[in-house]
């Protein structure tokens, strides 16, 4: 189940195209556990459409590496992850933004108590919700997903990839 709400008060955030703060905010959508929201937001400046994430969460998820070593799990990253996949598909934002939705949750509700998931059970899951809506975002993802399983260097060859 998910909610749509309108805020009263919701703070200005910074254009990542103009860098101005005057935003409007035209959709905002919080997760099954209401431990998060998700906003879209327009620049009133450049009229640039942008999301922002909004966690309410003591404890961060920690992702271990199939090397051992943890970091936090940070949904932009996926994001990215998505974008260079997706790009020059005809995917609507509405779309992505699903997915992030979908990964998201999943990903928390795998965690669970010990706040913990591997860098295996991301990748595998951003796959997971990629299938449905674009088989060749899946295929590019997997190509070079299971080649790195580490999303910093996935991305990071990812970027490489869309450049050349
Ligand atoms: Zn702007």
């Amino acid at each position: 189940m998910h909610f749509h709400h309108h805020c009263g008060i919701i703070n200005n955030m910074r254009c990542p195209r103009c860098g101005k703060d005057n935003d409007k905010v035209l959709e905002s959508r919080s997760n099954r556990e209401g431990t998060s929201i998700r906003r879209r937001r327009k620049c009133l400046e450049c009229g640039h459409r942008f999301t922002s994430y909004e966690r309410i969460e003591e404890k961060p998820i920690i992702v271990v590496k199939k090397d051992g070593r943890h970091q936090p799990f940070d949904i932009s990253k996926v994001e990215r992850g998505i974008r260079q996949c997706t790009e020059k598909l005809s995917i609507k934002q509405e779309e992505i933004d699903e997915i992030l939705h979908n990964i998201e949750d999943n990903i928390y509700e795998m965690a669970g108590t010990s706040n913990t998931v591997t860098s295996q059970q991301v990748g595998e899951e951003t796959l997971r919700q990629l299938y449905p809506v674009s088989r060749v975002a899946y295929v590019r993802f997997a190509s070079v997903y299971r080649a790195f399983d580490d999303l910093d260097q996935f991305i990071e060859e990812i970027e490489k990839l869309a450049k050349s």
